[in-house]
């Protein structure tokens, strides 16, 4: 399938429009194929879950003629047939029982059952059990769950059909007869994607006019649903395989000969320590997710993140260093000027409980050179770039946007990070594939360490073109990377 690309979407006021809700209404929950139309035309799927294809339409074809030419019926959903007159109900279920037998729509008792329809259930009632009743709805089901699906593209046809047949829907005769080839195979693939296509238009016109039967459609999904256990499944990665140590053990060497250099060399100066003071930072986030195992763990992904805000930070400040040398204390400030705010937040705080954010050591950094009265607070962004546009100022697009706005949704809490990490997925269809809360199961989300190993080298490889970094000790975690690379691919 060829995707949207992003550069055909609208954005306008922080939103990118999809092109294809330019132009079309999206179809409302119950007339949706999967919730609102498959529990209607459900009758129609056991057919082909019964017959298979060809035979079952076969089969459909005397039945929608006897529709047709027994009631007055415009529309051979299952509750406009349930709502029509007794006798106009007699003659449908006279016609099923003629052309596909008993035990075709039987399954279909477990959600038609007497208090929803006498006549349907004493008519297609027979020695069934309810659970095979039920696995033959949910085997029906899963086929045609997919709105897309072949099975699915057969079932919606039949009732194209019969507007055809009752008048209801016009088209041109050419179209009409390319309608009509649909259900005999041989059809070669350029034919079938017209024929798909004119159905899904078709499909349009007719959804446009109609009123879903939202009593039918909750009925028939509180009876499955009800009926049917969830069948849980967990999709998770290995957990990480690789000699994360040995490069943990590379990097910490790189670190402490960043140490004794800024020790040795100039102990006092400010850019030194504000650029190894962040990547420093990094380290130490790497190092606690060797220490802990975070790799394939939730923590992973704010590791990675922080690590790539990091290395951006530390080149935007190099960047703006050229037209402002005092951009060092200026990050310093910003940062100090952050914790004040928040000692000042919690010393007007009259709810004293014990908590992580310790006062006496905000209040010791915050005094730690400047005495706090004279400390201003700025709640921007620092220098007012977001981290977006950081980013793109430092040529570093493409690390925000394909990995840091996808761990910001963990670090946020937003649905696609808790759907992925925090949420089984079931495997029933009577439960529309629904998702429940994963209390049980570890998660083993996908390993952040090839990203570790590749933002932590372009840290070191900055540093490296800032202070230098023995040739040797580069080489080695360059040597580690291009080994992963390799075996990755
Ligand atoms: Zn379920």
């Amino acid at each position: 399938m060829e995707y949207t690309k992003l550069s055909s979407y609208r954005f306008t006021k922080g939103k990118f429009i999809s092109p294809w809700n330019e132009f079309m209404s999206p179809v409302d929950d119950n007339k949706s194929w999967t919730y609102g139309r498959l529990p209607e035309y459900i009758w129609i799927a056991l057919i082909f879950h019964k017959y298979g294809r060809q035979e079952g339409f076969r089969r459909l074809s005397p039945i929608l003629r006897a529709i047709k030419e027994k009631t007055s019926l415009t529309h051979i959903r299952m509750s406009d047939i349930l709502l029509a007159s007794e006798a106009e109900k007699e003659c449908v279920f006279t016609a099923l029982l003629d052309y596909v037998g008993i035990d075709c729509m039987a399954p279909l008792t477990v959600v038609i059952s007497g208090e929803i329809d006498s006549m349907f259930a004493l008519k297609f009632s027979n020695s069934m059990l309810i659970d095979e009743r039920v696995k033959i709805i949910q085997d029906c089901m899963k086929k045609v769950m997919g709105h897309n699906s072949k099975g699915a593209t057969d079932i919606r046809y039949v009732p194209l059909v019969y507007s055809l047949i009752c008048g209801k829907l016009h088209m041109k005769k050419e179209q009409g007869d390319l309608l009509f080839k649909y259900q005999f195979e041989h059809n070669s693939a350029e034919e079938m994607e017209l024929i798909g296509a004119l159905i899904r238009s078709c499909e349009l016109v007719l959804l446009s006019n109609e009123k879903a039967n939202d009593d039918y459609i909750n009925v028939f999904w509180n009876a499955i649903s009800e009926l049917t256990e969830c069948d849980l499944y967990i999709m998770g990665f290995d957990k990480e395989k690789e000699d994360t140590k040995k490069y943990y053990e590379l990097v910490k060497d790189i670190f402490y000969y960043f140490q004794q250099l800024y020790e040795a060399c100039d102990p006092l100066d400010k850019r030194m320590k504000v650029l190894l003071g962040i990547a420093t930072y990094s380290f130490k986030r790497l190092e606690e997710a060797e220490m802990h195992n975070l790799y394939n763990a939730i923590s992973g992904r704010s590791i990675i993140r922080s690590m790539i805000e990091n290395y951006i930070m530390m080149k935007y400040m190099v960047m703006l260093e050229k037209d402002n040398s005092s951009i060092w204390d200026e990050f310093e400030t910003y940062g100090i000027g952050q914790y004040k705010l928040v000692l000042a937040r919690h010393r007007e705080c009259e709810n004293k409980r014990e908590a992580h954010v310790d006062t006496h050591i905000l209040e010791a950094i915050v005094n730690e050179y400047k005495f706090e009265e004279f400390q201003d607070m700025d709640t921007r962004y620092f220098k007012n770039d977001n981290i977006r546009e950081k980013a793109s100022k430092v040529d570093e697009k493409d690390l925000f946007g394909l990995y840091y706005d996808y761990d910001s949704a963990f670090e946020h809490g937003l649905w696609g990070a808790i759907r992925e990490s925090s949420m089984l997925k079931c495997d029933n269809p009577a439960h529309q594939y629904h998702c429940v809360p994963n209390v049980n199961e570890e998660v083993t989300l996908k390993s952040i360490f090839n990203d570790c190993v590749y933002v932590m080298n372009k840290t070191i490889h900055f540093l490296d073109s800032v202070y230098g970094v023995p040739e040797s000790k580069i080489g080695e975690i360059d040597n580690y990377e291009h080994t992963l690379v390799g075996e990755t691919n």
